[in-house]
């Protein structure tokens, strides 16, 4: 892995394994600035199947996917929400609960009824996201990092910002959602930021 350290810190291209604009902009963002980036569609690839049992699984199923068609390095996420009384639902069916629409209302909708049916609406839900970034090189090589931030659902869903379950989820230690704090304050705390952060330490490099 060691003459890995150098393509990273030296990486001119990079793709990145989703087509979530969500995830995009926060991953470009946690990502040096130089880097050209690619996206799927640059490339015409279908969605891989998330055939994965886990979060790992899936996120080394996209990025080997991409980086064997496009031959570039190829960087994915797979994240989702998980609620402790639904026993870890959505987790990583978490962009399904959207349908195909991709409609996040619906999944938001959802959860408020799956903690109806148990009960547990309009008590405290503890929460966690978690986020498996995998990275993949063409010759086959990967390497995965995680991240979580624990926290609670909000009563109701509150704010326009960030995207997928951001208005329901409150992270320890806040009172807003991450759909009310601004996104720079979201890139500091988040799931996403924590995982990005052990890849930094990996290569030993800073933005
Ligand atoms: P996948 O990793 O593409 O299968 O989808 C993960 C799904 O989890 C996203 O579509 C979002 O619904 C949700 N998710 C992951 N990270 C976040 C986040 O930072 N905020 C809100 N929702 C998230």
């Amino acid at each position: 892995m060691k003459n890995r350290l150098k393509d990273l810190k030296t990486v001119k291209s990079l793709l990145i394994a989703t087509n979530n604009k969500g995830k995009l902009l926060e991953i470009k963002k946690l990502l040096p600035d130089k880097i050209n980036f690619y996206s799927p569609e640059d490339f015409k690839l279908a969605e891989p199947v998330e055939s994965g049992k886990t979060f790992e699984e899936n996120a080394i199923i996209k990025a080997k996917y991409c980086s064997k068609r496009s031959k570039l390095i190829s960087l994915s996420d797979d994240s989702g929400l998980e609620i402790i009384a639904l026993k870890g639902r959505p987790g990583i069916y978490s962009a399904r609960w959207a349908g195909k629409s991709k409609n996040f209302n619906t999944a938001i909708k959802k959860v408020f009824f799956e903690l109806k049916k148990k009960k547990k609406l309009n008590k405290i839900n503890k929460a966690r996201f978690y986020c498996s970034l995998a990275i993949a090189w063409p010759d086959g090589k990967c390497k995965t990092f995680s991240g979580t931030v624990n926290g609670k659902i909000s009563l109701t869903s509150k704010g326009k910002k960030g995207f997928g379950y951001d208005p329901i989820f409150i992270a320890n230690g806040y009172k807003k959602t991450f759909g009310e704090i601004s996104p720079d304050l979201k890139d500091k705390i988040s799931h996403r930021y924590k995982a990005f952060s052990k890849i930094k330490k990996f290569f030993k490099y800073g933005k």
